[in-house]
């Protein structure tokens, strides 16, 4: 049997990585991203994975778009929030739009998008959910309160859901990289860039590959009694 993938944020960075990987594996994978379309387009052409564009910061939208995912390609099996975006500031001059649209965007889509595949998994039996924190949501940083709350916030719903779907073979798991090289890292400025990679055991960014490669081992059959644990790949930055 061929199982479904939906990975959300899965057309660029970690996201491509993990869509590619879980292609890779043999399933039948599906990426949702929000605005770069240039991005996607790039993304479905290279790989032939469907994507959909929603924005995972909202309830109705995650309910029709997960909706529209099932009925191109099946249930879905296997669920990776991997959407995220940063706003940094110090909170003395961070605005309330600023941590909304972290804590809506990295911790709101958790919800939103596992609310709607959630009851399926439970009724079919199966289900795979991961959930793509941060090192930062374990240890803070500087002008993260509003993404290590969100990216924390992850840590405490992964456990609770995985005592929810344990008796019902529905996993949830999360990972919390460390820096990676993607996108996201592209604002960072280059001084503070050279700090950050001082600061890594191993002496180098991740790369998205890295990440890609522990959601594939997670969700795998049988990877079913792995469920309510928090995987590091940080280099060795946060012990
Ligand atoms: P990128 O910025 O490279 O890619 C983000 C992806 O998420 C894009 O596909 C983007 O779509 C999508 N996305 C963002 N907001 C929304 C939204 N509201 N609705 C739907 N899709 C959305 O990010 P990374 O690959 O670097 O990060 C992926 C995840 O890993 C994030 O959760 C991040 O917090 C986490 N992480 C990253 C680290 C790093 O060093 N890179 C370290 C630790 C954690 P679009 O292309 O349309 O913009």
């Amino acid at each position: 049997m061929t199982r479904t993938a939906l990975v959300t944020g899965g057309t660029r960075g970690i996201g491509k990585a993990v869509s590619l990987a879980l292609q890779a594996a043999g399933y039948r994978v599906g990426a949702v991203y929000r605005s770069n379309t240039d991005a996607a387009q790039t993304f479905q052409k290279m790989t032939s994975v469907p994507v959909f564009q929603w924005d995972v910061a909202d309830f109705e939208a995650c309910r029709s778009g997960v909706a529209q995912v099932e009925q191109q390609l099946g249930p879905i099996d296997i669920l990776v929030n991997n959407a995220g975006i940063t706003r940094d500031g110090f909170l003395h001059k961070m605005d309330a739009d600023q941590w909304w649209r972290v804590m809506n965007t990295n911790l709101g889509s958790v919800f939103n998008m596992s609310r709607h595949v959630i009851e399926g998994m439970r009724e079919r039996g199966f289900g795979r959910i991961v959930n793509i924190s941060s090192i930062n949501g374990e240890k803070g940083q500087l002008g993260q309160t509003n993404y290590a709350a969100a990216k924390a916030g992850i840590l405490g719903f992964t456990k609770s859901l995985a005592l929810e779907g344990a008796r019902k073979n529905v996993t949830v798991n999360a990972i919390a990289p460390g820096y990676c090289d993607t996108d996201m890292m592209a604002s960072v400025p280059e001084q503070t860039l050279q700090a950050i990679i001082a600061s890594i055991p191993v002496g180098r960014l991740g790369t998205a590959e890295e990440v890609a490669r522990m959601v594939a081992f997670l969700v795998a059959d049988e990877a079913g009694f792995i469920t309510g644990a928090t995987f590091d790949i940080n280099g060795g930055q946060h012990m």
